[in-house]
């Protein structure tokens, strides 16, 4: 008894390429533009804080995976920015206070 669903074979590599969580953008972008304000100026940006931060954030807000045409996309991409622009910036807020307290970086 063989299926013919056994035989399928997903590029698997080449899908997760192609889907990228929007969501991950977002947060980076934020993390760029709090950093810049005065009362965050003390904050380390060393790779592993700024991963733990993004890490902190992104566990915490909705994952946005987009596939559609680009006019599409733009919509959809405005559409999500106004719902959670808040509270990416509370989150992110959040996850640069928690890990500036308790830093995992070497040395
Ligand atoms: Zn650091």
């Amino acid at each position: 008894m063989s299926s013919k669903k056994e035989e399928i074979k997903i590029n698997k590599a080449n899908l997760q390429k192609k889907l990228n969580n929007y969501t991950e953008k977002v947060v980076l972008e934020t993390i760029e533009d709090l950093l810049k304000r005065p009362e965050f100026k003390d904050i380390c940006t060393c790779e592993q804080c700024l991963l733990d931060i993004a890490s902190y954030a992104l566990n915490r807000l909705p994952a946005k995976y987009i596939a559609s045409s680009q006019g599409e996309l733009r919509t959809r991409v405005t559409e999500f920015e106004n719902q959670v622009q808040v509270d990416v910036i509370s989150t992110v807020t959040r996850a640069i206070e928690i890990v500036s307290r308790d830093p995992r970086h070497q040395g």
